[in-house]
């Protein structure tokens, strides 16, 4: 079978590839513990279930405008007023198929071949695949555990080029769960906008935050540079919405046309009872949210404690998302392991848990851990390694 060319260029995303795995493994009767897969334990809450039943009971189940029902649109608006005191109009967001999507038809709309794009490295890692899908030249900027996985100003002003089009930021991030503050935001956005090179802000974690960290956005700049800016967000993590598949963003209205015109002539509109669930979450209370982050926080800090002990395994302490990102290369040399990929594998094989080899976000020193699991689950997960670690 021939395929296009396209394709030698990228590769499956790992976290799925993994979960697949954890799934399969799991099929045939072993015990596996998923940690792979960055996706909350918690159950959709139920005013947003009911908002969807009710859409289909009143048959709310036909097509509607491709980028999104004024309600939610107008909903995401209200959400932006809520959070940060700021309400963009219904003609600068777009909602999308998932915060991943909203990606993919703004990188097809915005690079044109040899684009460079500046991708801060550990970084989540379908960025790099989708620069390349639609054309773009993946530039990437390493910034190690040391400096805390927080990319300066300064560094950055000497990474870009003629060619720079675009810097992805991520806070929190995953994988690392590092936030910039609103300062250190603010400053990198700044370095872009004097040089005219646009800013893709994916925040989709913003709620995901840990006191004393605070959610953090770029939407003021992009009041002020809508031209240049633009901010990623969705429904998935901050209420555990993520196969109900609602995302979107908020840039120019022009901008945010163009990537209409994309998402019009290949997914067209977002499913319309997931539209529907996405205007209660976004306009409900937000308590379900808050206990959602508070056992995080304590999934977090109870995998820390544990890991602690690991002699050798360095993991800075995130202050948002759901993920650890630990230095495991104190293990290469030993059980023939030399990579992310064979700590990953030895882990599985010998613990039955699954993780993210730091390979597939451009580090290899690292393995993600995703604590969206039971603090039982977790705990287990973590015993069954202690009980088995290289060496
Ligand atoms: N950005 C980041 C950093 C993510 O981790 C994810 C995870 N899925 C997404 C975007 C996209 O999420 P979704 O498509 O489910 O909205
Ligand atoms: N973003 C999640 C993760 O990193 C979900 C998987 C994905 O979208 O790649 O695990």
């Amino acid at each position: 079978m021939k395929i296009a060319d396209r394709l030698s260029r990228i590769r499956p995303s790992a976290t799925f590839v993994v979960n697949t795995k954890a799934s399969e493994l799991k099929e045939q009767g072993r015990k596996i513990i998923n940690l792979a897969i960055g996706e909350p334990d918690f159950p959709t809450p139920a005013h947003i279930c009911k908002a969807a039943q009710k859409a289909i009971d009143e048959g709310f189940t036909r097509y509607t405008a491709v980028p999104g029902i004024a309600e939610l649109r107008q909903a995401v608006g209200m959400y932006y007023k809520r959070c940060y005191g700021l309400e963009p109009p219904v003609e600068s967001i777009l909602v999308s198929n998932g915060g991943k999507h909203s990606l993919f038809n703004y990188f097809l709309a915005l690079l044109n071949p040899g684009d460079e794009v500046i991708i801060p490295v550990p970084y989540w890692l379908s960025y790099p695949d989708m620069v390349i899908l639609a054309g773009g030249v993946p530039v990437f900027l390493p910034v190690n555990a040391k400096e805390g996985f927080k990319l300066t100003p300064e560094k950055l002003a000497k990474a870009m080029t003629p060619k720079t089009r675009l810097l992805i930021l991520n806070a929190p991030s995953n994988p690392t769960g590092v936030s910039y503050n609103q300062e250190e935001l603010n400053a990198l956005i700044d370095c872009c906008v004097t040089k005219g090179v646009c800013v893709a802000s994916d925040e989709i974690y913003d709620r995901i935050v840990y006191a004393p960290a605070t959610s953090v956005s770029a939407i003021r700049r992009w009041q002020h540079h809508p031209e240049l800016v633009t901010v990623f967000n969705g429904c998935s993590k901050s209420f555990s919405m993520t196969g109900w598949r609602v995302g979107y963003c908020v840039g120019h209205p022009q901008l945010v046309k163009a990537m209409s015109t994309i998402q019009g002539q290949s997914t067209s509109n977002v499913c319309s009872i997931a539209q529907k669930a996405a205007v209660a979450a976004l306009s409900g209370a937000y308590d379900c949210v808050a206990e959602m982050v508070a056992a995080f926080q304590r999934r977090r800090d109870l995998a820390l404690h544990i890991m602690s002990s690991w002699k050798g395994v360095l993991c800075p302490k995130p202050e948002g998302a759901f993920y650890l990102f630990a230095d495991m290369s104190c293990y290469f040399g030993k059980n023939g392991i030399t990579s992310s990929s064979d700590i990953c594998t030895y882990f599985l094989e010998k613990a039955g848990v699954a993780l993210v080899p730091g390979s597939a976000f451009g580090d290899d020193a690292c393995v993600r851990f995703s604590y969206a699991v039971a603090d039982e689950v977790l705990k287990q997960a973590l015993k069954n390694m202690e009980n088995v670690l290289p060496g």
